[in-house]
């Protein structure tokens, strides 16, 4: 069974997975959010890497960046809303218990850019 999208519950298809099979990323057919199974401070490098994997519209992304109670998809908790809203404004879902992390369409490229990389990883847990 493919995974159910965690905001706009259409069907995910994993686009990265890396050889030890530790981190996966997901893209969601509807709404083109990115989910990461895990995310942290440590996957950075990585990560910019991955900007590619974004291909969603942004003004689609921002629809559902609102939305709260958000349920993780690995561990079924609510996932918490990662913010800064000066000098730019960041806003993610991020699982307290497993790390995994929910980004919507346009957000990574956003966020891995010029003046909102630093914010973005100080989101992050350190392991
Ligand atoms: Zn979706
Ligand atoms: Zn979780």
């Amino acid at each position: 069974m493919p995974m159910q999208c965690p905001k706009c519950y259409g069907e995910m298809e994993t686009v990265s997975s890396d050889s030890t099979d530790s981190l996966h990323i997901d893209r969601c057919h509807q709404c083109q959010g990115l989910y990461f199974n895990q995310l942290t401070r440590a996957d950075m490098g990585m990560l910019s890497e991955q900007v590619s994997l974004d291909t969603g519209d942004e003004s689609v992304g921002a629809e559902y960046d609102d939305m709260v109670y958000v349920e993780c998809p690995k561990c079924h908790g609510i996932m918490d809303q990662r913010m800064v809203e000066a000098p730019n404004r960041i806003r993610f879902e991020l699982c307290p218990s497993c790390y995994s992390s929910f980004l919507d369409a346009g957000e990574l490229r956003l966020y891995l850019s010029e003046g909102y990389r630093e914010e973005f990883e100080s989101l992050l847990p350190e392991l």
